[in-house]
């Protein structure tokens, strides 16, 4: 290092100056600071040709995670088509076999909450196939709570069409293949057997012996179980729900009760001749929304076809006879 020399007109000569400690400091922080630069640049040179162990490591685990999350969304995919596959027969099929209304598609694929929350991760790069993975996951997680939903009321739409299969009217009121019953008197435009004159004849006539036994054709609630002054004599009616009514009319004696919850089969009453009535023998009218329907067309469950011919056969050589009721 240099030296400082300065002259003293006292001693006239050169003495040593000692260097001020400020310029020392100065000195010290400057060779700090230029080596600091220096070994940064050569670190940020090194490590631009060659990659530490420690960044190779980090590489190598972030290709991994770049393979692991390919592959996580290849399985997502895979599982939301498989979704979107059972929703189309979810709507395509099942729903519509239930007469249920299609789940619009709009809203089978609504977010939950948006892609907003995912905007920064989306942002950058590295990250970007995890945020994919979990949008794709939400839209999954919200289609599986609309399918199920579905499901619960496809379970629902059934246990009331099983309801109604066994509610609506389906079977004889009576014993048809009982030799003393006898199909007597169809529905539509008859003769009247008080008047003689055409009048619509409003259910169907069974001829049989009093006391034969009565029974309900589908699952109900007894409504009415009175003699009814109108002509029906002792009558029951029974609501099946779904719209419809069944009414067995003429009776000897009644059986149930008003309020009374009865099965399809179950004995409601016996044959008789009470109310306006020729002879002894069963009323039976079907009404859908208070409108008297053909039995006939309600015998479907229990009727063999030997049966239902001999109803057609009785109903086309009966056509000119009276009613034995109005
Ligand atoms: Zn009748």
């Amino acid at each position: 290092m240099a030296k400082h020399y300065t002259f003293n007109p006292h001693t006239l000569s050169y003495e040593i100056l000692g260097i001020p400690f400020r310029v020392r400091l100065y000195r010290i922080v400057l060779t700090v600071a230029l080596a600091c630069a220096l070994s940064t640049v050569a670190i940020y040179v090194f490590s631009y040709f060659f990659e530490t162990p420690r960044a190779a490591l980090m590489r190598q685990q972030n290709e991994e995670l770049q393979i692991k999350y390919d592959f996580l969304l290849q399985r997502l995919r895979q599982t939301d088509n498989e979704l979107n596959e059972l929703m189309q027969r979810d709507n395509k099929m099942y729903r519509s076999i239930f007469e249920a209304d299609p789940i619009p598609l709009s809203v089978r694929e609504s977010g939950m909450g948006g892609i907003k929350r995912y905007e920064k991760l989306l942002a950058e790069a590295q990250t970007a196939q995890a945020a994919k993975a979990l949008i794709l996951m939400d839209k999954i997680t919200k289609k599986i709570y609309i399918q199920s939903k579905s499901f619960d009321e496809i379970v629902e739409y059934v246990r009331e069409k099983e309801n109604m299969i066994f509610s609506i009217p389906s079977i004889q009121p009576l014993n048809l293949s009982d030799p003393k019953v006898h199909f007597s008197g169809g529905y539509g435009w008859r003769s009247d057997p008080f008047y003689h004159n055409q009048k619509f004849h409003h259910g169907i006539d069974f001829g049989g012996p009093t006391g034969t036994p009565i029974y309900a054709t589908g699952n109900g609630t007894v409504e009415k179980a009175e003699f009814n002054w109108g002509g029906y004599g002792n009558m029951v009616i029974v609501n099946h729900g779904f719209g419809y009514h069944t009414r067995y009319a003429h009776l000897s004696e009644i059986k149930v009760r008003q309020g009374d919850k009865i099965t399809r089969g179950q004995l409601i009453g016996l044959m008789g001749n009470t109310g306006r009535s020729k002879g002894t023998h069963l009323h039976y009218e079907v009404l859908f929304k208070n409108q008297d329907v053909n039995p006939i067309n309600f015998f479907n469950t229990d009727i063999s076809e030997e049966e239902y011919g001999k109803i057609i056969k009785a109903l086309k050589e009966d056509a000119d006879k009276p009613a034995m009721e109005y």
